[in-house]
C-alpha cells in the first residue's frame, strides 16, 4: 500500500464506488477494496441503457441531476470506452396514459428532447413494430446505452491515473469505529485507516453494515436474453411495460432483452443464468412486438443480482445514527448505472462540500415508516 491512512475508502468496486473514486480521486486520497473483481457484481451484468430523462426528468430536483448524467456521459472518455447515444421508445399501452402529448411537452420545458408519437406516426417511423395494442410512444432522444463492463474498468483506469489505489480479491468484514466516528476497514489481509468510508457494496451493503445502520435495501434478481436479429441500424431502446420487457439493439445488430424480476431469498445460491422461463417468455412475447423475430435464435442469456429500495430510488446518505463519517451508497434498483455520475456530488455533501441540489432526493429518511418487504424493481 502506498498509504497508511486514506481521506476516503470505498467499500465496492461496482460503477458506484468506481465512479465516486474516480470523480473523488483529484481531491482525495481514495482507496477502493472489493472482495472480487472489479464490475464482477451488477454493474459488469447489466443492460447498460442510460435514460436519464425517463427516469429523473421530472419533479423539484430531477431535472438538474437528469442533466449532470447526461453531460457526464457526453463527455466521459478512457481507452475502449464509447457511449452510443440512440433514441428510446416507451410504447404506451392503450388507455395507459391520459395526456401523453402534455407529459412530453412537460419534459421538455425542463430543456429536453421529448416528443410523443401517436400511433401513425409510430408505425411510420418503426414499420417493424406491431404497434396494434398501443396508443403511441413517448420517444426521448436524450439516452443511449453503454457497455457497463468497459464502463466500470474505464472509470477504475481513470481513477487510477487520477492517483486513486484500488485493492481486490479482498473483503471487507467490518467497519472499524473509534469515538462514534469511522476510522477504517477492517479485511482479512490488514486493516485500511480511514476518514471517510462510502459503503457502495450493492446488496451486501445492508448486511456489513447490520451492527452500525439500519439500510432499507433487499437482494433482487434480474435476467437479460439475447436474441439473434439482424436489427436496422436506427433500432431504438425501448420498453413495453405491459409486458414487463425492455429492449436494446447490440452492437451486431442483435436484441438484448431484459426482465423477468424479482426479490430473491438466497442470494447467494442464486443462479447466474437466465431461467428457463423467462428464455420461454422471451420467446413466446418478442414475436407479438417484432413479427420478424418469430423464428430467432437464442444467443445467450444471464441473470444478476442488484440491491432494491422500498421506492426504487438508491440512498447516498450520511445516516444520522451512524457513526461520523460513514457514507451509505447502494439500492439503485436497476438504475445504478445511469445514475452513478449524479453520485459523487451527492457524496462531496457529506465531506463538508455545498450540498449538490439533488441530496434530498437519495435520503435514508425517505424510509423512516416504511418495512423492506415490499421492495419496488424497475425494468430499463
Ligand atoms: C441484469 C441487469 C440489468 C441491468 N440493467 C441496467 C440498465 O440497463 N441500466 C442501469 O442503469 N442499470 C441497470 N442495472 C442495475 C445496475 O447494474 C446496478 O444498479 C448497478 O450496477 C449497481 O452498482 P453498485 O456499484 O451499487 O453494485 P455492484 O455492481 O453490485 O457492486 C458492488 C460491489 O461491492 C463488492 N462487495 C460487496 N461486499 C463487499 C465487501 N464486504 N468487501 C468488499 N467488496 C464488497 C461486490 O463484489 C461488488 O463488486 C441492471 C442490473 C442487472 C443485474
Amino acid at each position: 500500500m502506498d498509504r497508511n491512512r486514506y481521506d476516503i475508502a470505498i467499500v465496492g468496486g461496482g460503477v458506484i464506488g468506481c465512479q465516486v473514486a474516480h470523480d473523488l480521486a483529484p481531491e482525495y486520497d481514495v482507496l477502493v477494496v472489493e472482495r472480487d473483481r472489479v464490475a464482477s457484481g451488477a454493474s459488469g451484468r447489466s443492460a447498460g441503457n442510460v435514460s436519464p430523462v425517463r427516469f429523473y426528468a421530472q419533479g423539484t430536483d430531477q431535472p438538474a441531476m437528469a442533466k449532470t448524467i447526461r453531460s457526464f456521459f457526453a463527455e466521459f472518455e478512457h481507452g475502449p470506452f464509447s457511449f452510443e447515444p440512440h433514441d428510446r421508445i416507451e410504447l404506451l399501452e392503450t388507455g395507459s396514459l391520459d395526456d401523453p402529448k402534455g407529459k412530453a411537452a412537460e419534459i421538455r420545458e425542463h430543456g429536453f428532447d421529448v416528443e410523443f408519437l401517436d400511433k401513425a406516426t409510430l408505425k411510420a417511423r418503426y414499420p417493424y413494430f406491431d404497434v396494434s395494442r398501443y396508443d403511441g410512444a413517448l420517444l426521448f432522444g436524450d439516452g443511449g446505452w453503454l457497455d457497463p463492463h468497459t464502463y466500470t474498468t474505464a472509470l477504475r483506469d481513470a481513477a487510477t491515473e487520477r492517483g486513486a489505489e484500488f485493492v481486490t480479491g479482498v473483503s471487507v468484514k467490518a467497519i472499524k469505529t473509534a469515538d462514534d466516528a469511522v476510522d477504517g476497514v477492517v479485511t482479512a489481509d490488514g486493516d485500511f485507516e480511514a476518514d471517510h468510508i462510502v459503503v457502495a457494496a450493492g446488496w451486501r451493503t445492508a448486511d456489513l453494515l447490520a451492527d452500525l445502520v439500519k439500510v432499507p435495501i433487499s437482494p433482487y434478481r434480474t435476467q437479460i436474453v439475447v436474441l439473434e436479429a439482424t436489427l436496422p441500424e436506427r433500432f431504438p431502446i425501448g420498453r413495453a411495460i405491459d409486458k414487463e420487457l425492455y429492449f436494446r439493439p447490440e452492437a451486431n445488430g442483435d436484441l438484448l432483452v431484459g426482465g423477468g424480476s424479482g426479490p430473491i431469498n438466497d442470494p447467494d445460491a442464486a443462479s447466474m443464468d437466465a431461467d428457463e422461463t423467462f428464455r420461454w417468455t422471451v420467446a413466446e412475447t418478442i414475436p407479438e412486438l417484432l413479427p420478424e423475430l418469430d423464428t430467432a435464435g437464442f444467443v445467450n442469456g444471464w441473470a444478476g443480482l442488484d440491491a432494491a429500495s422500498p421506492d426504487g430510488y438508491g440512498i447516498v446518505d450520511a445516516p444520522e445514527d451512524a457513526p461520523e463519517g460513514l457514507i451509505v451508497a447502494s439500492g439503485f434498483t436497476g438504475l445504478g448505472v445511469m445514475t452513478a455520475p449524479a453520485i459523487p456530488p451527492v457524496v462531496r455533501s457529506f465531506l463538508g462540500e455545498e450540498p449538490p441540489p439533488f441530496a434530498d432526493f437519495f435520503a435514508i429518511d425517505r424510509f423512516e415508516d416504511e418495512t423492506i418487504d415490499a421492495v419496488s424493481a424497475f425494468d430499463h
